[in-house]
């Protein structure tokens, strides 16, 4: 585990949090290189036996210098913009090991994912496959095409989080999915090269991920039986981390929970696991600025919703302790941010020793945290740091005040 405490300090790998906060300042997002790398390998290993490729969840965690230490193991991508592939490009990802999900895919998107040859476009509608199929053509390319069913199980998690019901957005109705195969299997400017499904994110069962691969195994026979042959099937991602005392199976639990249902099956496995890569890896540091005593006492700390938006959003609850030792007793806080809204809250009722000033750690920061950072109220976005060994890398620079109005245009007056 990269995360330890001696003396009651915490460390992230061999650098103490303290530090790290003192040296870069707070709000801050800090990453251990050495957790991320063994979250990925953990899934390669566990799949070790057949011809896969892991697809990192880009939406997870996107920046730069992680995309990097992915592509450097060799991972595929799987991507749900035009920006998302831009940022792998430009880290040196491998488009030719990048699927691209999304139920809103524009034509400028398709263009660039024609261009630099992509290795798949998971479609998610009739009307998606009719696009991608007329600029391929206009383009003379044959796009390769995995269609995302919606195989409608019940993923059992939030159901902000939940995509593979049959009232969910994502993907074709699995009961019209042999239909549009076969159309797609006609259609020129289109080779049809997949199958794919992803049910929803935090899984902490390994059911529905089964149910949902056995249904799509009885779609891909159906398809064989009519000579529509597939060269991979991708399952998503979705496993669970422990934020708090969740037990998500593991990447190897999932491969022996699989094996039986792919046994024989010569199809190459894909996968795009995101949280489960990066989720446990990261930390937020914030400090308290005041404390508020009153009917609920209130820490009010210098993070916001504006840098960890999953508490507001789904009513996530991550773990927040002290990352080192303070003199005080400890009471139940309302942990909350400046920003003027009542969601601003990262955490309630928290048992902590808090004085102003005291250093905090939220946990399970590395997924859905930085990524989804706004600028509300005028707040710079955070900087990131990633440890490796007993050196810490900053891997983007606090936002500066400038860079928020960057971009804007003052109107010209008499
Ligand atoms: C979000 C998403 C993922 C990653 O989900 P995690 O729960 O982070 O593993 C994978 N595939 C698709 C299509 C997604 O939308």
């Amino acid at each position: 585990m990269s995360l330890s405490r001696h003396n009651g300090i915490l460390n992230i790998e061999d650098c103490a949090v303290p530090a790290l906060a003192e040296q870069f300042g707070t709000p801050l997002y800090v990453y251990s290189r050495a957790a991320i790398e063994s979250a990925w390998r953990a899934y390669d290993q566990a799949f070790a036996d057949r011809d896969h490729l892991i697809c990192y969840a880009v939406k997870a965690n996107g920046s730069l210098a992680i995309l990097q230490l992915l592509a450097r193991l060799g991972s595929g991508f799987d991507i749900v913009s035009g920006g998302e592939l831009a940022r792998v490009m430009e880290a040196g990802g491998d488009p030719g090991r990048v699927v691209f999900s999304g139920v809103g895919k524009t034509e400028a998107e398709i263009v660039q994912a024609l261009d630099v040859g992509i290795l798949a476009f998971n479609v998610e509608s009739e009307a998606e496959l009719e696009r991608i199929a007329a600029i391929a053509l206009r383009k003379g390319l044959e796009a390769p095409v995995s269609l995302r069913v919606n195989p409608d199980v019940d993923a059992r998690t939030h159901p902000y989080i939940s995509t593979g019901l049959k009232e969910n957005k994502f993907g074709i109705d699995i009961h019209r999915a042999e239909a549009i195969y076969r159309q797609a299997a006609a259609m020129p400017g289109i080779r049809v090269t997949g199958l794919d499904f992803h049910i929803g994110s935090q899984l902490t069962e390994l059911d529905p991920l089964a149910d949902a691969l056995s249904r799509s195994l009885s779609l891909v026979d159906r398809l064989g039986d009519t000579g529509i042959g597939l060269a991979h099937l991708d399952i998503g991602g979705g496993l669970g981390i422990r934020y708090e005392d969740e037990q998500p199976p593991t990447p190897a639990d999932l491969a022996e929970r699989l094996a039986p249902l792919l046994a024989d099956r010569p199809q190459r496995l894909l996968m795009e696991p995101g949280r489960a890569l990066v989720g446990e890896a990261g930390l937020l540091l914030t400090r308290v600025e005041y404390l508020k005593p009153g009917h609920r006492d209130f820490a009010i700390v210098d993070a916001a919703m504006t840098d960890l938006l999953r508490p507001a959003l789904y009513d996530a609850w991550q773990r927040i302790e002290n990352a080192e030792p303070v003199d005080a007793e400890p009471r139940l806080y309302d942990i909350v941010g400046p920003v003027c809204e009542s969601a601003d809250t990262l955490g309630r009722a928290r048992s902590l020793a808090l004085v102003p000033g005291a250093l905090l750690a939220i946990h399970g920061a590395g997924a859905y945290g930085f990524v989804m950072a706004s600028q509300y109220n005028a707040r710079p976005r955070p900087a990131e740091v990633l440890v490796d060994g007993d050196r810490a890398h900053l891997i983007r620079e606090r936002e500066s005040l400038e860079a928020l109005w960057s971009g804007e245009r003052l109107l010209e007056m008499p």
